[in-house]
């Protein structure tokens, strides 16, 4: 499920991305996988022709039991960047680490995806801190985890500070989501081995 005010436009990295439409503020929970979004099951993964897996994998994404996911509501669209304006690591949701511009291109870190072992994308976003090549193994990196944490922890004290509009689907499938409404911000207290990877209502 994606927040409000984001709609699918034309990318200049890529075909098609993700824009801010209204300014979406950080520690705004940006996008979760929810029943909502499609699902194909381990043993239905590995039924699938390679070419539909291929072309199924790079719009959706491997969750930790095997199975498919591919996020409802144009949440698949979301480009990766090397300076991402939302990050995942340690929640089962993506929330906005910083204040996200009517007109801004919505971008998560396909490094976060680490359950697609041996992964890779020659990256085109031209940031100032590119990587060039974006692989999921990048994602056991600590020198690219503890930026995304110190990102991701300053964005979990604003949490509750904003306007959630994804507030009803996250609160019934989210301890992480709950926890840092009630005031927790660091990864440690707010994670518990969350991901959108391993999402509460697959477990
Ligand atoms: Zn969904
Ligand atoms: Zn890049």
């Amino acid at each position: 499920m994606l927040t409000k005010g984001i709609d699918v436009r034309a990318s200049r990295t890529h075909n098609v991305g993700l824009f801010a439409t209204e300014t979406v503020p950080a520690g705004t929970a940006v996008w979760a996988p929810c029943t909502k979004c499609s699902r194909w099951s381990k043993e239905e993964v590995a039924a699938l022709p390679e070419a539909r897996f291929t072309a199924l994998d790079t719009y959706g994404h491997l969750l930790r039991d095997g199975s498919l996911l591919l996020p409802c509501l144009g949440a698949y669209l979301m480009n990766h960047s090397c300076e991402a304006n939302v990050l995942d690591l340690g929640l089962d949701f993506g929330i906005a680490v910083r204040d996200i511009a009517p007109g801004e291109e919505v971008t998560c870190d396909y490094a976060t995806f680490v359950e697609d072992a041996g992964w890779s994308m020659r990256c085109l976003c031209r940031g100032p801190g590119c990587r060039g090549t974006v692989t999921t193994d990048q994602g056991g990196d600590p020198a690219v985890t503890g930026r995304w944490k110190d990102r991701v922890e300053q964005a979990l004290r604003q949490l509750p500070e904003v306007d959630q509009p994804l507030h009803d689907i996250l609160a019934p499938l989210s301890e992480p989501y709950g926890r840092a409404l009630r005031g927790l911000s660091t990864l440690d207290q707010v994670s518990s081995g969350a991901s959108v990877c391993a999402p509460s209502f697959v477990r």
